[in-house]
């Protein structure tokens, strides 16, 4: 076991599901750490259904408190490179992340190889733009966990990247996550975390119900819809020199033809109307933002 990767791990004395948590995918998201940090030492061999494990994405950017070191690691995972990492190769191109994907897709098979029944994988994250915590849905595979954790469910985003994690592998897995929980360093976002972690492991059966996680995950969502669908994805490159406009935060409503945001070309303006999601407040990323409908 790769111990610098693997950080909690609790086998169950009995048989059942594993639950695989991967935080840091993105180096400055330390909140799913710290949640599955709390929840490992909770857990008692003897009260676990199965298995938990959790696992840090990005090791060498999250030591620096980074997204990523040269290249995103949540856009990374794409059949070459995947295939040169389970060949044992770091695989060319990515930088640093080369061979931190060699590491994680290690990770994640061996504790697969370890399982001793259906395996799940939720990915946590935070966000560089402020509002209520959310969940995102693979393209198929998702909605079991959804169902047990009451945050908004936005399908459709994770289909319009390429190369994310949970997107990607969600046909190795019987059931995967994403969950936004707030955003970077505050600290709703590690309690939020630790409640989508909870209910997963109630909903797959391998720990006991903590009826305070849904509640708390409740009281994040407030008057917020169910699920909602993505329309738009703004894709950016460095040339845009993309400039979200202050303000926005997930799920306002927008109108289309407002501005959002301003670029090399003038204004940038909503192309729907609907709500905002992930708008970009960090120097870093492909997604200028993306509006969702109900
Ligand atoms: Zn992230």
């Amino acid at each position: 076991m790769d111990s610098a990767r693997v950080f909690a791990s609790v086998r169950g004395a009995e048989p059942g599901p594993t639950l695989i948590v991967v935080a840091s995918i993105h180096g400055n998201e330390p909140a799913g750490a710290v949640a599955a940090s709390r929840v490992a030492a909770t857990l008692r061999e003897e009260s676990v259904r199965g298995s938990f494990v959790a696992i840090t994405g990005n090791v060498a950017a999250s030591s620096r408190r980074v997204r990523c070191v040269h290249h995103d690691l949540n856009r990374a995972f794409l059949p070459d490179p995947v295939a040169a990492a389970r060949r044992g190769e770091a695989p060319a191109g990515l930088g640093a992340e080369g061979a931190e994907l060699r590491g994680l897709v290690r990770a994640l098979d061996d504790a697969r190889a370890a399982a001793r029944g259906p395996v799940f994988l939720l990915d946590l994250h935070s966000t560089s733009g402020d509002g209520a915590p959310f969940l995102l849905l693979p393209t198929s595979g998702g909605a079991r966990l959804a169902s047990a954790v009451p945050l908004t469910a936005v399908s459709g985003l994770l289909g319009m990247l390429r190369g994310t994690m949970v997107e990607e592998f969600r046909g190795e897995f019987d059931g995967a996550l994403v969950a936004e929980c707030g955003s970077h360093g505050s600290s709703a976002a590690p309690d939020c975390a630790e409640a989508v972690i909870r209910c997963v492991l109630a909903e797959t059966g391998i720990a006991p119900p903590d009826p305070d996680a849904p509640r708390r995950l409740e009281s994040f969502r407030g008057a917020l819809p169910a699920s909602l669908a993505v329309a738009y994805r703004h894709a950016i490159a460095p040339a845009d020199r993309f400039a979200m406009r202050p303000g926005w935060r997930h799920f306002d409503p927008v109108t289309a033809g407002t501005p959002v945001a301003d670029d090399a070309r003038g204004p940038v303006l909503a192309p729907v109307t609907g709500r905002m999601l992930l708008p970009l407040y960090q120097p870093v990323g492909d997604d200028g933002f993306f509006v969702a409908i109900g």
